[in-house]
């Protein structure tokens, strides 16, 4: 037995080499986790800058529409024909992330939100209903209320962790569950066997929105989860330079979702893709420091006198960490905490002090990428509710939402603590 680094992955001298290539493998080297040539011996993909293609005569391009009619010649189904319809890029890309999240195909999107937005869209229609759980993107909420109402589509929220309730909650016209998991910003994980079963049995087909744990710390299609959402502006980029969002599932939806997109028109921009799978190459590595520099955070926080309640997967006393170590390889990147009640003051302020006296984090909206970033949602994604409208919706004003990125631990350690103590 090999034991490495990391305490998550232990490898048996038997199985290397016979194994399936590693995500850390394949984040580099893309599907077959290993090196690949390219048509002009260059070692990165090309970015194929480009809006149109060219045909060579008529007869080249009769022979493309005969086989994009019949589907008669595979070699022409990688052949560009337009810029909307892809890009070689942007395939690039994509195959690299359906290789990640051990799906058939994937599909990039200009933003998360264009990501979670098509899909929708494409899958449901007038009289359809779709459940989503609370503690959810609050945009995708929205969306959900009342854009997909104005289109005579149905939506439910569910608790999230209330399987009961999201089972009573499935209707004869349901069609789809959407979650994400870990969530935001409490870091609630969906037991995704027990929503897979549940699903199943109604005929409901599965989204996990999976920003927040990337396929390096969970892999929801390998539960027989339907389609795995990214905003691939986070993690999977990781540098806080580009927008984008991903669909990975099997090739089936993902052909049908391709089709509208066609239609609908957001396609990523083929320069971001490039910067994106640049991104992608250090991800395993990016990861590992952020789940390890976290757990330091979370444990560090738990036992600081100053700190009311700390939520991370990691810890023992998050409400998922049972179910988090047995489907997930990490815990993450985000911890949330509330700063304790200062006596004659209100937890508003006390937390905007806390907050500007950290030194390390930008404060900034997002999460995922190198630099750390540091938001009180409350004054942030909340700033427009009073504070009993925040609390009704569960976001407190002393809550802390801290994306840590990849510095040294101990400074990020430090940092906290010479903070604390301005509190
Ligand atoms: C940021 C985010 C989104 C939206 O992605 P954009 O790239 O900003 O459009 C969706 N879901 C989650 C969980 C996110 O963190």
């Amino acid at each position: 037995m090999i034991r490495l680094a990391d305490p998550f992955t232990t490898v048996t001298v038997s199985e290397i080499g016979q194994q399936q290539a590693g995500n850390l493998t394949k984040a580099v080297h893309g599907k077959m986790g290993m090196r690949s040539s390219q048509p002009h011996h260059e070692l990165i993909t090309p970015l194929a800058q480009t809006a149109t293609y060219t045909f060579a005569d008529t007869a080249d391009l009769r022979a493309f529409m005969e086989s994009k009619m019949w589907g008669t010649d595979p070699s022409m189904a990688e052949r560009g024909e337009y810029g909307r319809y892809g890009n070689p890029t942007v395939r690039s890309v994509e195959r690299r992330l359906a290789a990640l999240e051990n799906g058939d195909d994937a599909l990039l999107f200009p933003t998360g939100m264009a990501a979670i937005t098509n899909v929708l869209l494409s899958m449901l229609s007038a009289g359809n209903h779709v459940i989503f759980t609370d503690d959810c993107y609050r945009k995708t909420r929205q969306f959900c209320q009342n854009f997909l109402g104005r289109l005579g589509i149905e939506s439910t929220q569910v608790a999230m962790g209330d399987y009961e309730g999201l089972e009573a909650a499935i209707q004869t016209n349901t069609r789809l569950i959407i979650s994400e998991s870990p969530t935001n910003p409490y870091l609630r994980v969906v037991d995704l066997d027990r929503l897979v079963h549940i699903a199943r049995k109604h005929r409901v087909k599965t989204i996990i929105d999976a920003t927040f744990a990337t396929p390096i710390n969970q892999r929801p299609l390998d539960f027989g989860i339907d389609l795995v959402i990214h905003s691939a502006t986070k993690y999977l980029s990781g540098h806080n330079d580009i927008m984008a969002g991903a669909v990975i599932g099997e090739s089936g939806l993902i052909h049908a979702l391709r089709q509208s997109q066609g239609m609908l028109g957001g396609v990523l921009d083929p320069h971001a893709a490039y910067l994106l799978e640049r991104g992608i190459k250090t991800l395993g590595l990016r990861i590992g420091q952020q789940n390890r520099s976290s757990q330091a955070v979370a444990n560090y926080l738990e036992s600081h006198p100053k700190i009311q309640r700390v939520w991370y997967p990691g810890l023992l006393s998050h409400p998922d960490h049972k179910v988090s170590k047995q489907q997930m390889d990490g815990f993450g990147g985000v911890v949330s905490f509330e700063i304790g009640l200062v006596p004659g003051e209100d937890p508003l302020s006390s937390t905007s002090r806390f907050i500007d006296a950290m030194t390390i984090p930008y404060i900034a909206p997002s999460l995922g990428g190198v630099e750390s970033l540091i938001e009180q949602p409350a004054l942030m994604s909340y700033y427009e509710f009073s504070t009993q409208e925040r609390l009704a919706i569960g976001i407190a004003d002393n809550l802390v939402r801290f994306a840590i990125g990849i510095e040294d631990t101990s400074d990020i350690l430090a940092d906290l603590n010479q903070a604390l103590a301005q509190v």
